[in-house]
């Protein structure tokens, strides 16, 4: 039989999740603080609930959607206080951005109380939760993750178990340290390679097959023509919304400081995309950051 889930949080990301669990056959019962996000879960076939506690009694897995760690813990904690809620043998599903530390600690809490506890980030984006075909990152114990797969499944097209609990967390944000480095610098070299006479085409050409190829080149070209379905094709609309990148940078951050590494570019990285973020780059592909990097070089 399929487990009975509780789904808090029916977001951009929680609301088509949830949809695609209930089209795979699985009971779900669904709650937002927000009635518009549980108006369109409905919409979309969700059974939604007035109050989440009785979503969580009746649950296997309880599944957590929600902005922050610090929603996430309260959730947990109080407001409303999942954990009181849920019933002996009971799976916390945490698949929300967080920082690691905070992942941690809402597993140690489910653990605690006599639960079972894994944290699951995803990376897709809307069109992938829509189309269930996330990437799944996974910090659990091994008995836990074999229970949890099928469900992810069901999600997302890749599932990978990352380690303990946390460590999902910790694959998300430094794979997205990466690519907030990498975008960086492809943007540099196309407005470098603008000022010095050099084609798009030409430049894209060489470094597409060279050492200097990167997901950021190849996929998010940011600039219009060699790759046409890059954002730069449509004015920058996401794809990766800027405000999302800063936020997993802001994390990246965090860890950076609480084991005491050496990121220069990881931090470097983090303070362009908090800059660009708190203008029109909140709302944009954050490939766009290149726009930021060619009015900056025009004297
Ligand atoms: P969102 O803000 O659209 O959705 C979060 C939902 O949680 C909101 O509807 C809000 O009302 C609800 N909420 C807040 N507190 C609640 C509570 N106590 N009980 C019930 N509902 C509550 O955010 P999103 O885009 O769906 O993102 C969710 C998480 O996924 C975030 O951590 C985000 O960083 C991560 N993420 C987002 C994307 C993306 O492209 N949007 C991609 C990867 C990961």
């Amino acid at each position: 039989a399929q487990p009975k889930v509780a789904f808090i949080g029916l977001g951009n990301m929680g609301g088509p999740m949830a949809a695609n669990l209930v089209a795979a056959g699985v009971p779900v019962q669904a709650y937002d603080v927000v009635a518009e996000a549980m108006d369109t879960a409905q919409q979309n076939g969700v059974e939604v609930v007035a109050d989440p506690l009785d979503a969580v009694a009746e649950a296997d897995v309880v599944l957590t959607m929600l902005p922050s760690g610090e929603h996430v813990l309260a959730a947990y904690q109080h407001s409303p206080g999942l954990l009181a809620a849920a019933k002996p043998g009971a799976t916390f599903l945490d698949c929300s951005t967080i920082n690691i530390s905070e992942a941690q600690e809402a597993a140690e809490l489910a653990k605690q109380a006599g639960f079972q506890a894994a944290d699951a980030p995803v990376s897709g984006g809307v069109v992938g939760a829509e189309a269930g075909t996330l990437a799944f990152m996974v910090g659990a114990d091994d008995d836990v993750f074999g229970q949890l797969r099928p469900l992810l499944e069901i999600m997302g097209a890749r599932v990978v178990h990352c380690g303990a609990s946390g460590l999902g967390q910790a694959a998300k944000i430094c794979n997205n340290m990466i690519l907030a480095v990498s975008q960086i610098a492809v943007g540099e070299a196309f407005v470098l390679g603008e000022q010095l006479g050099l084609t798009h085409q030409a430049l894209y050409d060489v470094a597409s097959k060279a050492s200097g190829q990167s997901w950021a080149l190849t996929t998010n070209c940011p600039v219009p023509g060699p790759v046409p379905t890059s954002p730069a094709n449509r004015d920058f609309a996401p794809g990766f919304a800027g405000a999302l990148m800063a936020k997993d940078l802001g994390l990246a951050t965090n860890a950076l400081d609480e084991k005491g590494v050496d990121g220069q570019m990881g931090r470097l990285a983090a303070a362009i995309y908090s800059e660009f973020a708190e203008g029109e780059g909140a709302t944009q592909d954050f490939s766009a950051i290149i726009s930021t990097i060619r009015a900056n070089s025009q004297s």
